[in-house]
């Protein structure tokens, strides 16, 4: 592939990373040799939450982070669930643009009773509310891919990926929910609170069905997507359904990759915990480039591990690119206000 290829304007906003206090170095180094101007943190909690808030201030136009709610906590604290509209808004008042909402809920997270609790439950309702008055940003991550709902042989061609993660196999219907219901718990929240935006990470979690996720983002004006570890998804589809679809959705895409930057080791968006050599970093980034830039065909797409098949370019335009890598997240995430250029 040509090697000079890269980002338009040389910038770009990764709208899901994962990254802790202690791996902020590692992460500002690997997004500077990676065209990444800035990248939200969606999704941490607990300490953690506190740890990064003191570490990153320093780096308020580099990094952004989301709030996790710690729902295991509900099981011994009934009261729980009525004091988090309060922990949401005193982590958005510690510099939370937002708060992920985890595949947990709706797939795991019970209710004091034991009672597997669904996305759309009244009693979630006032968190939504509050997000919504105070302008707070409401990432979902709902369910999974389609064929961790599948059984779980040799003939699920996510095989490899449930052998390195068993747990993420939800197909135990005495277990866990269909997923088609889980994801209608979640767009029953879009659709009820208009004036909330929404970003539904992973290809709003249906990167599989490009027309499904085409028909959710024209009834739902609210819902953002990204695209953070569905490359290989995404470029699946024929190049000019893919184009089609990034092109007419051009103002709600946002870039993402899902790299984690932990501390016991790096994952590229799926697969083995490593800590990367620059190179690969550079394979990893570039794909995605050479994915949205160019009309190359039959390349490996940047998570091998989710599959074994091969993906076409699909040559966006100027203006779907741009809004893609940078405009939809910094207005999303209002970065003006960060000095982030
Ligand atoms: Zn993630």
């Amino acid at each position: 592939m040509d090697p000079e290829i890269s980002p338009t304007e040389n910038k770009v906003i990764d709208s899901h990373l994962h990254v802790q206090a202690e791996t902020i170095d590692r992460c500002l180094r690997v997004m500077d040799e990676n065209h990444i101007r800035y990248g939200m943190n969606i999704g941490i909690g607990g300490e953690n939450f506190q740890k990064f808030q003191k570490a990153y201030q320093p780096h308020k136009d580099r990094l952004g982070m989301m709030y996790i709610f710690e729902w295991g906590k509900w099981q011994e604290d009934p009261d729980y669930v009525n004091r988090a509209p309060d922990l949401l808004e005193a982590a958005v008042e510690q510099g939370a643009h937002g708060v992920k909402i985890w595949k947990n809920l709706g797939l795991t997270v019970k209710d004091p009773q034991g009672n597997l609790v669904s996305i759309d439950d009244e009693r979630l309702l006032p968190i939504w509310q509050r997000a919504q008055d105070i302008g707070c940003l409401v990432a979902f991550h709902t369910v999974d891919p389609v064929a961790f709902f599948e059984p779980w042989n040799s003939d699920n061609e996510r095989w490899e990926e449930l052998e390195l993660h068993p747990d993420w196999s939800f197909a135990d219907r005495s277990v866990y929910p269909p997923r088609d219901e889980v994801l209608d718990q979640r767009n029953n929240v879009i659709k009820a609170f208009p004036d909330l935006k929404f970003q539904c990470v992973h290809g709003a979690n249906f990167s599989e069905n490009l027309d499904v996720v085409d028909q959710w983002m024209d009834q739902m004006p609210n819902m953002y997507v990204d695209t953070s570890a569905r490359l290989g998804e995404f470029g699946r589809h024929p190049a000019s359904a893919g184009k089609a679809f990034f092109e007419k959705h051009q103002d709600r895409l946002m870039f993402g990759t899902d790299r984690i930057f932990g501390k016991e080791g790096d994952v590229q968006g799926a697969g083995p915990t490593k800590i990367f050599s620059r190179e690969e970093d550079q394979w990893f980034y570039n794909t995605h480039w050479r994915y949205f830039q160019t009309e190359d065909k039959q390349f490996d797409h940047p998570t091998p591990i989710q599959g074994n098949w091969k993906i076409d370019g699909i040559g966006l335009s100027t203006d779907a690119l741009n809004k893609l890598y940078w405009d939809n997240a910094f207005k999303l995430y209002g970065l003006g206000q960060y000095g982030v250029a």
